[in-house]
């Protein structure tokens, strides 16, 4: 097989459609030179090539040394020059490029083929031996760190010690000598530390980097980040081997990053950042306060360094007109990678740029509007549970805040939480419930765990394309980076700006949209949901079949939700009304009471309060459907604890403490989740029931009454097992709405299902249907009933199992499609058998996982049903599915 494609120099062996062979950098790099764009020549090893490694025990076959081989002199034929030629050598990064773009990966390689004698050949081809020695300075480092994995810190040090000695303050204060000289001691330090000299063969530094870049793919880093971001371990990571062009040659070069639209905002205009005299990621690193790209950023910024557009004019307009060949090209918004050597621009990379939720929106939006895309690829292209991002709340403008110091704006929201320095502690912090902030003077790979765990990010260095900018926006977090006033004593736990001092654990506020650092929690506003939001929604509705409905019970969620575009409820937990400080004392009399009679006492005192909790419920949901499941958990949930409760209930009903108690005691269950709740309590107690179903119709009554918008409500029986409990909580129910009916004189639609939730109900669907007229898949009890598994209890091994590919996603989050979903299925297919119009949704946690909705768009359900802040995502899921 062939691994080894080569790219430039008017040949290109791929294309962007061969991400998966040769990972998304490589792909590009070959699509760019296919349309004629300026790429330095190269080759890519393709990730078919990572897993024959492993295979052969991290060892290449003989094969590709041939192969690169060809590769190699393909780049020696379009440059004129060859790799370790004394006379005119080719220098070669060595870079790595998964399908997606991972963090955890390998870091480049640059100034590949310098050793002793080729180092004082580039020096003669660029008459600049300052330059030749500061590449070899740079690669012995970078090498040594990347590739040999040796102590990062010792290099930086001599280099810091080489200009403390000179009295220096820049590194580019260094002359060729001082570099001569500091590259001795840098090989000096590789034989300290390698116990090896430095590798003079040009091709061992070759295989040793094509190699790291191989092994970096299982390196701790990599697997966290695969895991987070569910990137599966088989897919490997292609090594691109390409012409080193320099950014380092004097005040005519450079090196930048550039979006083609803003990745904060979506707004469109040009938006990066760009050093002079400067290579590969030292705009990145943050080593440099990098300039801006565009004469408008740079004065809005009030900035003085000149911007590419002034300083590079002709340069910066060919920049500008590659970025529209590329957005015309690839149909969506850039994130470019550019080096310009002497004057001579060269493309290093581009990509489909990372962006924030509200950038997503507006890009695809606009180029919908723009006629890049059409309405349903807009649809297409904005990443649902992205948009939870936009839908939380806000910082209150009009709140007093205590501004401590403003840094950039890198990823927009607003976060409050206690200060933390360091990742783990993030991590064990966020794990016992707390919100925290992270704040690093910057961050690396290392901290990404600590990142996904923060509330928020903040960095003293670093601009809006540094690791810790890039990385929070593809994670939602809000982000405030190079907030350069800020001191931080990590070690010590605290940081300082100007004379205040911020110890670890105080509230801090940010706002990733002002780059405002505030002491304290601030308060906050629920967003705008007009715009961009409201084009896109619109445009998903019209393709979308599944109907969206919430999982809610308090009016104000209903509220929310139907802000968000509910179309009713498609679960009402009545349990969580009992609840209530003012109800409580009777729902336990009610359970503690010893027989029917005593029951009936303390139900007759709930009635009033359920029907007034539903009135309020159908008054919201106007003319909607909403499905109200009756009492669900086990009892004793409902217990009292503390004597002050006993005593109240002991009050209330003329009985003794310690009788109570007793009772109390009986009701305690081995294994609640399977004892005593659901029909279960229905079928022991049928009064409980007969007074929910009671509360349920005589608010629906009344409501219709007054408001002429009719409820449609659909009551749920729990936990059903078999069809003949769900005949006689159907009587129960029927029968209280007849007596309802008949008192008030007036009727009204009305529907009895059931949830599916436990696997006998599934396999007994047919039967089951004939009684209940829909069903709601309960998928957090199914989920649980069909894996064995208690949700509460899974913590313990169920990353383990994810870990080792058991199941490849959290079965509670996204659903089980082979085990749960074949039972979902079958139920539905038993289910419309015996009564085709049967109303099929989805009611558990899953209702709000674009996977799971694809599925249930597969299965054909009718509806899915999402809490409130989830009914955006999907609804946007949903049209997605449909596509
Ligand atoms: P990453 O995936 O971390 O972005 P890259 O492989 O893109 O890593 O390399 C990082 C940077 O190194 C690039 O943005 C570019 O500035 C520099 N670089 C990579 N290859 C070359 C090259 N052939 N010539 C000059 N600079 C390069
Ligand atoms: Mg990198
Ligand atoms: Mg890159």
């Amino acid at each position: 097989p062939q691994y080894v494609y080569r790219f430039g120099g008017g040949v290109s062996d791929g294309g962007k459609g061969d991400k998966n062979l040769l990972g998304g950098k490589g792909a590009n790099l070959a699509e760019m030179a296919s349309i004629g764009l300026p790429v330095p020549p190269g080759f890519t090893i393709s990730t078919a090539m990572c897993a024959r490694y492993y295979e052969e025990g991290e060892a290449f076959p003989d094969s590709l040394r041939a192969e690169v081989a060809d590769g190699i002199a393909h780049i020696e034929g379009v440059t004129g020059k060859a790799f370790g030629d004394p006379a005119n050598p080719l220098l070669v990064s060595v870079r790595s490029g998964a399908r997606v773009s991972m963090p955890g990966m390998m870091d480049t390689v640059l100034n590949l083929g310098l050793n002793d004698q080729t180092v004082e050949g580039l020096a003669t081809v660029s008459d600049d031996p300052r330059f030749a020695w500061d590449s070899y300075r740079r690669f012995i480092q970078m090498y040594a760190d990347v590739v040999l994995g040796l102590d990062h810190d010792r290099f930086e040090e001599a280099l810091e010690i080489a200009k403390e000695d000179r009295g220096y303050f820049l590194d580019t204060d260094l002359t060729a000598e001082d570099l001569k000289a500091l590259v001795a001691e840098y090989k000096g330090l590789v034989e300290e530390l390698w116990d090896k000299p430095f590798p003079q063969d040009v091709h061992d530094q070759l295989w040793g980097a094509v190699g790291a870049v191989f092994g970096s793919w299982q390196s701790e880093r990599a697997k966290v980040y695969r895991r987070l971001n569910d990137i599966p371990g088989d897919w490997g990571t292609a090594v691109n081997v390409q012409a080193m062009v320099f950014g380092n040659m004097g005040d005519t070069s450079a090196t930048g990053v550039a979006f083609t639209r803003d990745p904060s905002t979506g707004e469109n205009g040009y938006y990066g950042e760009f050093l002079i005299n400067a290579q590969g990621e030292d705009v990145v690193a943050g080593i440099r306060t990098p300039q801006y790209l565009t004469r408008a950023a740079r004065e809005a910024a009030g900035a003085k360094p000149l911007s590419m557009e002034e300083a590079m004019p002709e340069v910066y307009a060919e920049l500008a007109g590659v970025f529209d060949t590329l957005e015309r090209h690839y149909r969506d918004m850039q994130d470019i990678e550019f080096t310009v050597e002497r004057a001579k621009l060269w493309m290093l990379q581009t990509r489909s740029g990372k962006r924030t939720a509200k950038a997503a929106l507006k890009i695809a939006v606009d180029m919908a509007s723009e006629g890049l895309i059409t309405e349903e690829q807009a649809v297409a292209r904005v990443d649902p549970s992205a948009l939870d991002q936009l839908l939380h709340p806000t910082l209150d403008p009009a709140a007093a805040r205590d501004v401590l110091t403003k840094g950039l704006p890198a990823s927009p929201g607003a976060a409050s939480g206690k200060v933390v320095f360091d990742a783990d502690t993030a991590e064990k912090m966020a794990a016992a419930g707390e919100d925290v902030i992270l704040v690093r003077v910057e961050t690396s790979p290392e901290d990404i765990h600590g990142m996904h765990a923060a509330k928020g990010i903040l960095t003293a260095r670093g601009g809006m394309t540094s690791h810790a900018a890039v990385v929070a926006r593809g994670m939602g977090r809000p982000c405030v980076s190079g907030a350069g006033s800020l001191s931080i004593k990590g070690k010590d736990g605290v940081m300082r700006v100007g004379d205040r001092e911020v110890q670890a654990g105080e509230v801090l506020t940010i706002d990733g949209s002002t780059g405002e650092v505030m002491l304290g929690a601030v308060s906050t506003v629920q967003p705008e949901l007009a715009g961009d939001f409201g084009t896109l929604m619109g445009w998903a509705d019209k393709v979308r079949r599944l109907k969206v409905r919430t999982n809610a019970e308090t009016p104000a969620d209903c509220r929310t939700a139907r802000e968000f575009g509910a179309e009713g409820i498609g679960l009402c937990r009545t349990e969580h009304m009992f609840f209530d400080a003012g109800r409580i004392t009777s729902v336990r009399q009610m359970i503690l009471a010893s027989d029917e009679a005593g029951r009936r006492a303390a139900l007759d005192k709930l009635l009033p309060e359920q029907r007034a909790d539903f009135a309020e419920i159908f008054a919201v949901m106007a003319g909607l459907p909403v499905t109200i499941r009756l009492l669900d958990p086990p009892l004793h949930e409902f217990l009292p604890h503390e004597d002050a409760e006993f005593e109240e209930v002991a009050k209330a009903t003329g009985l003794e403490v310690e009788a109570l108690k007793r009772r109390a005691g009986e009701l305690h269950e081995f294994n609640p989740m399977l004892g005593h709740r659901g029909c279960r309590l229905g079928v022991t107690y049928p009064e409980i029931y007969e007074m929910q179903a009671r509360a349920i119709f005589e608010a629906a009554v009344e409501v219709a009454e007054s408001s002429g918008a009719a409820p449609v409500p659909e009551v749920m029986i729990p936990l059903v097992a078999t069809a003949k409990e769900l005949e006689l909580m159907k009587a129960v129910v029927d029968k209280a709405a007849e007596a309802v009916f008949a008192e008030k004189g007036r009727r009204i639609e009305y529907l009895v299902g059931t949830m599916i939730e436990l696997p006998r109900a599934a396999l007994r669907a047919g039967e089951i249907a004939e009684v209940g007229e829909f069903f709601s898949f309960g998928t957090n009890d199914l989920t649980q009933t069909t894996l064995g598994v208690s949700r509460d209890d899974a913590a313990r091994f169920l990353g383990v199992y994810v870990e080792k590919g058991i199941y490849a996603r959290d079965p509670f989050v996204s659903i089980d499609i082979e085990g749960v979903g074949e039972l979902v299925e079958l139920a539905a297919e038993r289910g419309r058998a015996t009564r085709p119009d049967i109303k099929l949704g989805i009611c558990g946690e899953h209702g709000g996982d674009p996977a799971s909705i694809a599925f249930c768009e597969k299965v054909g359900l009718d509806y899915v049903s999402a809490s409130p802040y989830r009914v955006p995502i999907a609804r946007l899921a949903a049209a997605q599915a449909a596509l």
